[in-house]
C-alpha cells in the first residue's frame, strides 16, 4: 500500500511542476494519467462509477469530483487535485489544494488551515481511539476556531484492496462514538472545508460537487495506518511541495 501512496505523491509533484495561468485541467489530467500508465499503475478514478477521468481537478468552488476540462487556469485560481492510482493490487489516494498565481489572504488562510486541520486528524489516528475523535478534531479545528463550513455529503473512507471500504471518516462528529482504531487498518483522512457555509451542491454531470454559496474549497488527503504508536503516513507531499516551492506560479500558502 505504501508504494502505491508514495507512487500518487509522485504524480502529485510531476503535475505542481506544470501548473500556471494558462494550462488546462485537462493538461494537468492527461499528465498525471501518463505518468500513472507509465509507472505500472492504474487511475483508480477512470470508470469508478462511471468517472469519466484520471483524476478530480476542482477548480474554485468546485469542492471534489470535478472534470479535467480544456478550459485554461487563470490568475488566483485554487484547483484541488485529487489522484487515486491501483497498484500491485492496493489503492493510493490523495489530494493537495494549490494556489495559481497571486491569491488573496482570505484564500491564502482557507488552504493554510484545510491543510493544517488534515494533521490535527491523523494525530486522533490512534489504535484505541475512535473516528469520532478524528472527526471531532478536524471539525473543532476548522468550525469552532476558524469559522469554515465542513461539508457533510462528503467523507473519508478506509482505503485498500477498494478504493472505498469502511469505515467512513466524516470531518464532522463526536469524541468517542464510531468505530475503534485498530492496529493495521488504513484510512483516507480527508478534509474538505468551504471558506463560507457548508452547504454544497450537485451539478447536473452528476458528479461535480460545489459550494452552494460559490465561495472556495478547500481538500487536503493522506493516507494514514493505525500502528501500535505513531500515526504513520503512506502517502507523501514531500515531493509535490518542494515541486510547488519551486515553481514560481504557484502561491506557497503554509508555515
Ligand atoms: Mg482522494
Ligand atoms: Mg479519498
Amino acid at each position: 500500500m505504501r508504494l502505491s501512496c508514495l507512487l500518487v505523491g509522485k504524480a502529485h509533484a510531476e503535475a505542481a511542476k506544470i501548473m500556471r495561468p494558462g494550462v488546462t485541467t485537462m493538461e494537468i489530467n492527461n499528465l498525471v494519467h501518463t505518468f500513472i500508465l507509465d509507472h505500472g499503475g492504474i487511475p483508480s478514478f477512470l470508470n469508478y462509477g462511471g468517472f469519466p477521468a484520471a483524476t478530480c481537478i476542482s477548480v474554485n468552488d468546485e469542492v471534489v469530483h470535478g472534470f479535467p476540462k480544456n478550459v485554461p487556469l487563470k490568475d488566483a485560481d485554487i484547483i484541488s487535485l485529487d489522484i487515486g492510482i491501483l497498484k500491485n493490487g492496493f489503492h493510493g489516494d490523495s489530494a493537495y489544494t494549490y494556489a495559481i498565481g497571486e491569491v488573496s489572504e482570505a484564500v491564502k488562510k482557507l488552504l493554510k488551515v484545510t491543510k493544517a486541520s488534515l494533521y490535527v486528524g491523523i494525530d486522533k489516528a490512534r489504535k484505541g481511539n475512535r473516528i469520532g475523535d478524528i472527526a471531532y478534531a478536524i471539525q473543532e479545528y476548522t468550525e469552532q476556531k476558524h469559522g469554515y463550513g465542513v461539508v457533510r455529503e462528503l467523507v473519508g473512507h478506509g482505503l485498500g484492496k477498494q478504493l472505498h471500504e469502511d469505515p467512513q471518516v466524516p470531518n464532522y462528529g463526536k469524541r468517542g462514538t464510531k468505530e475503534k482504531l485498530k492496529e493495521g487498518m488504513v484510512l483516507a483522512i480527508e478534509p474538505m472545508i468551504n471558506m463560507g457555509t457548508r452547504e454544497v451542491e450537485f451539478l447536473k454531470d452528476g458528479w461535480t460537487v460545489l459550494t452552494k454559496d460559490r465561495k472556495p474549497s478547500a481538500h487536503f488527503e493522506h493516507d494514514v495506518c493505525i500502528t501500535s504508536g505513531e500515526p504513520d503516513i503512506l502517502s507523501s507531499f514531500a515531493e509535490l511541495e518542494a515541486a510547488e516551492k519551486a515553481n514560481p506560479n504557484l502561491t506557497w500558502c503554509h508555515d
